[in-house]
């Protein structure tokens, strides 16, 4: 039996586990990531979290390599943090500095890249051979699993969904562009709609529950709750955002013919109160062959599925070394 680490590395906390050939994971630690400490010193963070479960679950010498899920761009066959705005790095080596502070084989990937490898293999599309997974949380990106690969695109590029031109929106997206897929369907969109609506003067229990200056602290776990009570506004944004995701989801579908679509991030913790109007505005513009073989799900794995995707993206990659 070997084991592997894995890493998914946020702009707030690091986690690092540890992961057994079935994708299980043994043990996991979690610490803030502090990106305003400089490069090097979240790398020998970083190695301290490895070297810490590796000891304290007393597997040393059977660890085969770690994998590491970044936000932003990379290199992952150079092992290269090329971009990455939430760390503030740019063509970061991280495959060979952490491969020098641990002594072990480093694969590195996209965060979003691993945690949907996760999930596709191990979570919500176990058993299934071809996967498309999003994530809708701050931002929306996607990945796709075919057979077991990992889908990457002429220089890594592929996954880019969320910038997808939506009509009849025109809130700025984060890229430059207005009328992104994310800049309205992500949970900051969906918080920044009902934050307007409720200056427009629109009523919603969302006001009475963060009066004045408090409604700063809306969360999109907040308009999930107030759909739950029946908040009209609530469940407008709520089925707003789970249409356009359903839109844009048909092109994808048409042309990557999944057998799965999950949803994950924070958007699978919204569940079918996205789910269904996603999946009713993406079934009634797919063709029919399409309709009868393609299921949505919401991720199962939580905060895991990072964690084992990268942990057996290195086991894969090193097979194949
Ligand atoms: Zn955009």
């Amino acid at each position: 039996m070997s084991f592997w680490i894995g890493v998914d590395v946020g702009g707030t906390n690091i986690v690092c586990g540890i992961v057994n050939e079935k994708g299980e994971v043994l043990d996991s630690i979690k610490k803030p990531t502090q990106a305003f400490l400089g490069t090097s010193s979240v790398l020998d963070h970083m190695a301290q979290m490895v070297l810490e479960i590796i000891d304290k679950t007393g597997l040393s010498g059977k660890v085969g390599g770690i994998g590491i899920g970044i936000p932003g761009l990379v290199n992952p066959w150079d092992g290269i943090a090329l971009y990455s705005a939430n760390l503030n790095w740019r063509d970061v080596p991280l495959s060979a500095e952490l491969s020098r502070r641990t002594s072990l084989p480093v694969y590195i990937d996209n965060d979003v890249r691993m945690y949907v490898y996760g999930e596709a293999v191990y979570g919500a599309g176990q058993g299934d051979d071809y996967v498309l997974g999003l994530t809708v949380g701050t931002g929306i990106a996607s990945a796709s699993v075919n057979r077991g690969q990992l889908h990457y695109g002429y220089q890594n590029l592929a996954g880019e969904i969320g910038h997808g031109t939506m009509d009849g929106e025109f809130a700025p997206c984060g890229c430059g562009f207005k009328g992104c897929l994310e800049a309205s369907a992500s949970a900051s969109g969906m918080v920044r709609e009902a934050k307007r609506m409720i200056a427009e003067g629109r009523q919603s229990l969302l006001s009475e529950w963060f009066p004045g200056e408090e409604l700063q602290n809306l969360s999109a776990a907040d308009i999930s709750k107030a759909m739950d009570a029946g908040d009209a506004l609530a469940t407008e944004i709520m089925n707003h955002a789970g249409e356009l995701l359903g839109k844009a989801l048909v092109p994808a579908v048409h042309l990557l013919s999944p057998q799965t679509i999950i949803i994950g991030g924070g958007g699978a913790m919204a569940k079918e109160r996205l789910l269904t109007p996603l999946r009713r505005m993406l079934m009634s513009r797919l063709l029919p062959d399409f309709r009868q073989h393609v299921s949505i799900k919401p991720a199962v794995l939580g905060d895991d599925a990072g964690v084992i995707g990268s942990a057996m993206q290195a086991k894969q990659r090193h097979e194949i070394d």
